[in-house]
């Protein structure tokens, strides 16, 4: 096991990525902190962890409020006594067209996707400064860096992403912090299910891997990040896509 005696948190840990990102950090040794909206399917994520016989705290935030960020790493610290890794992974999606887009979507997916990863970095750098380590992993996506018709708003708040993560990794070496982003591309989850099955078959067919990607694909590798053995590795942004993006 990589991560024993690590402290995780991650956000948007109670359905799809961040679920399996939260298995394979436990499974690896790791305490978990867990946060969504959800209070019924947080509860249900931390039992499942506890059933496998990792230590898991569900608490229900929205990472939009920052009130909200801060009782919840407030919590983690009080309960297990620091926190070693934030896993940004709290996402939501609102497509539509430019032309069409509307200001609350515009908003809403600025706000999750990007305010959200500053409002919960900002909160665990206090503690991770004082145990001079850490690590920060943010999700970000294959879109940042290709675009994608009618998810002007998503693709802006990844890209914001990898800009942010590599301010947070120059602003934080120094106190043995690392932080990177981790791209994936078409991952099996409730978030790819909601898309159109004829634009999912057509995804599908430029993958030269000729699959989409299974949420363990990318908790293996935020695992890796998450543990020693990725000590050097900080401010960059690791693809994995199936071959989608070279
Ligand atoms: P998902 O299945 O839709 O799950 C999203 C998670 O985020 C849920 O736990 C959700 O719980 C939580 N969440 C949403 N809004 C939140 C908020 N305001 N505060 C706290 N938690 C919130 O999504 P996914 O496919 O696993 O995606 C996870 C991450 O990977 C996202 O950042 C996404 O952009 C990124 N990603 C996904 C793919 C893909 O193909 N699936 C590809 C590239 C990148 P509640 O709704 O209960 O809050």
């Amino acid at each position: 096991m990589t991560l024993q005696g690590k402290v995780a948190v991650v956000t948007g840990g109670s359905r799809g990525i961040g679920r399996a990102v939260a298995t394979v950090l436990a499974r690896e040794g790791a305490v978990i902190t867990l946060c969504a909206r959800d209070r019924v399917l947080l509860e249900k994520v931390a039992a499942e962890l506890e059933s496998l016989g990792a230590q898991a705290l569900a608490v229900q935030a929205d990472v939009t409020r920052a009130s909200e960020v801060e009782q919840m790493i407030g919590a983690c610290v009080e309960r297990f006594g620091q926190v070693d890794i934030l896993v940004n992974n709290a996402g939501i999606t609102r497509d539509n067209l430019l032309l069409r887009m509307k200001d609350e979507e515009w908003d809403a997916v600025l706000s999750v996707n990007l305010k959200g990863v500053f409002q919960c970095t900002r909160a665990v750098l206090r503690p991770m400064i004082k145990q001079r380590s850490g690590r920060i992993i943010n999700l970000t996506s294959v879109v940042a860096v290709m675009g994608n018709p009618g998810q002007a708003n998503y693709v802006a708040a990844k890209a914001g992403i990898i800009g942010l993560t590599k301010a947070t990794a120059r602003e934080v070496a120094s106190r043995g912090i690392t932080a990177n982003a981790v791209a994936p591309g078409f991952i099996e989850t409730d978030m790819t299910h909601a898309l159109d099955p004829e634009l999912q078959e057509q995804m599908r067919s430029q993958i030269p891997l000729g699959r989409f990607g299974r949420p363990e694909d990318v908790a293996e590798l935020v695992a890796f990040l998450a543990s020693d053995r990725a000590a050097y590795i900080t401010g960059q942004v690791i693809h994995l896509n199936g071959g989608l993006w070279m």
